[in-house]
């Protein structure tokens, strides 16, 4: 490749690392679908093009179907089912060969066009049942157009062969499907920096850079791409000099994790000998690999929503309480805190409790979705009861907003116990319940809060979307969207100093706890529990062993009297700067 061809990009990095490999353009397939005629003598072959992307839609289906049924997956199977039914309907077979035959367009477009309008009447509907159904069309929809612009491959799941994925938007559903062994990196147009797809993408160790500009892309696909996770530069057909450079800066970074790695035996303790405590967010089963080989000192934070947020059916008692004490017990003499479901806002998964609302954030979302669906709510609390007789665990609720909402919260606990009590099924009776402080106004009556639950943990990822009234997943916003706002600093203060009063342990979850800029600041407002992505926890760690307690008090103590975020990041940047000097 040729310098003049080599193209650079520039985005916001979300994920670090270095990928070097081919794109895949995923959901590309239904976006700027082109509109032309198509000479009559050339319709029939429009007609063959649509029943054999039909065709090939089905084989996909049904070998995915065989694949699931072999592991146990029969819910799941059911639902690719109902989707080879809906593929035998009318709608999909002569009426649509008939719109193609009619309106001499390219097959794409009808289609495209027909899936638009049968979706416009199905959005008026209210019912959560024709709703789901919407949902299977758009499912269906999008495989058969991928075939129909040469897309294999429709979920990041089937991906088969190593890439690079361009997407406009992820979803948390479609990152929780991704299948780490073949996906290099991501690429997308939107997404920020603590949305749950970048989370996700976090936890799983995929470089990923968002806010890139790639509009012409789709149409010529490059045979090499790279993308630069720390800086956010995505190269598209590099020169061999620069895949040459890259390559060796990948080495070098790979060598520069490996390091860090290393320091999974030692203690999360500063240099003057405060201890704190280091836990891992988990999000997936197979993170609790990487926990245990970085030394974290159990979960601080388990996103239960994940595991289910690719499907459609609710999971039972009996599945639930299998994975929690599959976790509890891996994680060991360490605590596991289990957060209770956390749907809504952009996790609406294909829940068939999942409403449409206008603004989900501040909608029926997480312990509001709970308290109105209590059979669902009730039955994983017995779940993660039960898994309490096999370990220590933590319940812990999102996005309390005051007192009430905890004490009916903990009534359906005592309920739930009272059920396994009846029964004789055995559970932990002293189970810890805990309060996310992620809403001001839990922030300002923290007090309360903490004299009726047993321990607090700050949601920074919520708490600065709340406080400061920026979406978090707009990128478009994330000028404004940062935990170094005073009133963020000042709110972590407070809650810290409250849950001391009341002694009552206080963690921090948010992203805020990951990056290592923020760990002296942390510890110095009183922080003692850290809860990260595990692939963060050496990063962390080595600040933590790196820093003294007393000037991390300093730092806290002068960051307090700052007026902007401005310039609280340019003193946590400079600090971290001087300590990266000083190894
Ligand atoms: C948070 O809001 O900081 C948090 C940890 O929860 P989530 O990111 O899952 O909303
Ligand atoms: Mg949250």
């Amino acid at each position: 490749m040729s310098k003049k061809n080599e193209i650079h990009l520039q985005g916001y990095p979300i994920c670090p690392g270095i990928a070097i490999g081919r794109p895949f353009y995923f959901t590309v397939a239904e976006e700027n679908i082109p509109e032309f005629s198509v000479p009559d003598d050339q319709i029939e072959k429009e007609v063959d093009r649509y029943y054999s992307a039909l065709k090939s839609s089905r084989m996909d289906l049904l070998s995915l179907q065989q694949r699931l049924q072999k592991e146990g997956g029969n819910e799941a199977a059911a639902i690719l089912g109902s989707h080879l039914e809906i593929m035998r309907d009318p709608f999909m077979t002569v009426q649509m060969e008939e719109a193609i035959r009619q309106k001499g367009k390219n097959t794409e477009y009808v289609f495209k066009t027909a899936i638009g309008e049968y979706e416009q009447k199905f959005r008026k509907i209210t019912d959560v049942f024709f709703r789901e159904r919407l949902k299977d069309f758009q499912d269906i929809s999008r495989r058969i157009i991928g075939h129909l612009r040469k897309h294999e491959r429709c979920t990041l799941a089937e991906l088969t062969y190593r890439s690079i994925v361009f997407a406009h938007e992820l979803s948390p559903s479609d990152t929780a499907e991704a299948n780490t062994d073949v996906i290099e990196a991501f690429v997308t147009r939107s997404g920020a920096e603590t949305s749950h797809v970048a989370i996700m993408a976090r936890a799983k160790g995929i470089p990923f850079v968002s806010n890139v500009d790639f509009p012409s892309l789709s149409i010529s696909a490059p045979p090499q791409v790279i993308v630069d996770g720390r800086s956010g530069e995505v190269i598209i057909n590099p020169t061999e000099e620069t895949l040459a450079l890259f390559k060796e800066e990948g080495n070098k970074f790979k060598i520069h994790v490996k390091g860090l790695k290393q320091s999974g035996s030692l203690e999360a303790e500063t240099v003057d000998g405060y201890k704190t405590r280091l836990s891992a967010n988990i999000e997936m089963f197979n993170e609790l690999d990487t926990l245990h080989q970085y030394g974290g000192e159990g979960v601080g934070l388990f996103r239960s929503e994940y595991l289910f947020l690719a499907r459609d059916v609710f999971p039972s008692e009996e599945e639930q309480f299998l994975v929690y004490r599959s976790i509890v017990e891996k994680v060991g003499d360490h605590p596991s805190v289990i957060r209770t479901f956390d749907i809504g806002g952009d996790k609406l998964g294909n829940f068939h409790m999942s409403r449409y609302e206008k603004n989900p954030y501040l909608g029926c979302r997480a312990i509001r979705l709970m308290l109105k669906e209590r059979t669902v709510f009730k039955t994983q609390i017995r779940a993660i009861l039960r898994a309490s007789a096999f370990g220590e665990v933590g319940i812990l609720f999102p996005m309390i907003s005051g007192v009430l909402e905890l004490r009916e919260a903990k009534a359906i606990v005592e309920e739930a116990k009272q059920e396994l009590l009846e029964k004789g099924v055995p559970f932990a009776r002293n189970i810890s319940i805990g309060c996310m402080i992620e809403v001001p106004s839990a922030a300002i009556t923290c007090d309360i809060l903490a004299k009726e639950c047993d321990f607090l943990s700050i949601g920074t990822n919520d708490l600065v979307q709340y406080s400061l009234a920026v979406d978090r997943g707009n990128p478009a916003m994330s000028y404004l969207y940062t935990p170094a706002h005073p009133s963020i600093v000042r709110m972590i203060k407070m809650v810290v100093d409250e849950g001391n009063l009341a002694e009552k342990p206080v963690s921090v979850c948010g992203e805020i706890a990951a990056d290592p800029r923020y760990t002296p600041l942390l510890l110095g407002l009183g922080v003692h529990d850290l809860s990260v992505s595990s692939p963060s926890l050496p990063v962390v760690k080595n600040v933590i062993r790196r820093i003294s307690i007393i000037e991390a008090r300093k730092l806290a103590e002068h960051v307090l009297t700052l007026s902007t975020a401005i310039e609280v990041e340019e003193v946590l940047e400079e600090a971290y700067r001087k300590l990266q000097a000083d190894t």
